[in-house]
């Protein structure tokens, strides 16, 4: 009997995998893997999404909870599902109502501890029409200085003055959205929205039209870290105050919940996100979408750690003698090596998700 909520938390993709599927086969769920098509594990193997549903399939409402959306974040969203499991996630969902954990969505990134994908993109940035993507002219003109092709201490005293100038003159947050609103025009660059649906964005829309399309009320979690205060966990919502879903979002979640659109959130507004493209699938039912944002380190930090590792796989390339040190820096960043950040991270997730149980 486990009672540490920490020691539910895995230590790498594979043995995350393995102790999700044991746990759903524990509550006597069975799983749906999705192989990836080409991309492979770090340690050679392949890669798979894996979805568990509890409950009838016709249910009319729904919890969707999803982990592993930015690869390297999975080890937070995997504990989680699985440790719901174990405490008995499966006996807590009522009769007419259905839980689906998606484990894994962009397990590339989970396997190789990056957020991006197999292509370098970022699968919460994905889901735009890829004919006509939405233009980001401020990441136009920092792109060297977001990505640096050098990261040698003199190129990134540089490219950060560059940084700070455009900081200094239309604000830290202006600056914060520019780099992360989301991008269509660098494919090696950061929060690269991709060129094409990307294989986890396909597999997403095939599990809502199968699963969720039919369903009259969809809650959905996706569990993020890298933003905020360290242990801090935010409902980050795309709806504005005001809006039915957001007003939704509040009654579940209280003062957790912050508009992104509105600019009360860690997150500057983004592009091309799973919330919105859940928005355009659901054509009646009723949405209530929001991403758990537990804070990890300092954003710099992040940041810093983000540079490198694009740096590492787009120049240096995986090989490289910096690349052990680079993958430690970037998981430290998503996922503290600490029992207390754990705690509260399992504490904030166990909260909100029990909100959302009791509302089915
Ligand atoms: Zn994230």
């Amino acid at each position: 009997m486990i009672t540490e909520p920490s020691a539910y938390f895995p230590t790498g993709y594979r043995s995350a995998r393995s102790a999700f599927l044991k746990a759903c086969a524990a509550a006597g769920l069975r799983g749906i893997a999705r192989a990836h098509p080409s991309a492979a594990a770090r340690d050679g193997k392949p890669l798979f999404l894996d979805t568990a549903t509890i409950g009838p399939r016709d249910a009319g409402s729904a919890l969707l909870l999803i982990s592993g959306t930015h690869g390297v974040e999975g080890y937070f969203g995997s504990g989680v599902q699985t440790g719901l499991l174990h405490e008995g996630l499966a006996r807590r969902v009522p009769k007419t109502a259905k839980v689906i954990l998606l484990h894994a969505l962009n397990p590339y990134g989970f396997s190789w501890d990056r957020r991006v994908n197999e292509d370098n993109a970022d699968i919460n940035r994905n889901f735009v029409d890829h004919a006509s993507p939405p233009v980001n002219k401020a990441y136009e003109a920092l792109a060297d200085a977001i990505a640096p092709k050098d990261i040698s201490d003199d190129a990134l005293t540089a490219a950060n003055a560059k940084l700070r100038a455009y900081s200094e003159t239309h604000g830290a947050f202006a600056l914060q959205e520019a780099i992360s609103r989301g991008q269509y025009d660098f494919p090696d660059g950061l929060y690269f929205g991709g060129r094409r649906p990307s294989w986890s964005a396909r597999m997403l829309y095939d599990i809502f039209r199968d699963e969720l399309a039919q369903v009259k009320k969809l809650m959905v979690i996706d569990f993020h870290t890298g933003l905020g205060i360290h242990g801090e966990g935010e409902m980050i919502s795309e709806d504005l105050p005001g809006s039915a879903p957001y007003l939704r979002a509040k009654r579940l979640w209280g003062a957790r919940v912050k508009s992104s659109e509105a600019g009360e959130s860690v997150s500057a507004p983004l592009t091309g996100t799973i919330d919105k493209a859940f928005a355009t699938w659901m054509r009646t039912g009723e949405l209530t979408f929001a991403a758990l944002e537990m804070g990890t380190v300092a954003a710099r930090e992040v940041f810093l750690a983000l540079r490198k590792d694009n740096w590492l796989h787009r120049i240096a390339g995986a090989a490289h003698s910096a690349a052990t040190s680079i993958r430690r820096e970037i998981r430290g960043a998503f996922y503290p090596d600490s029992r207390d950040w754990r705690r509260k991270a399992w504490a904030a997730a166990h909260e909100v998700v029990g909100a959302a149980l009791e509302a089915l």
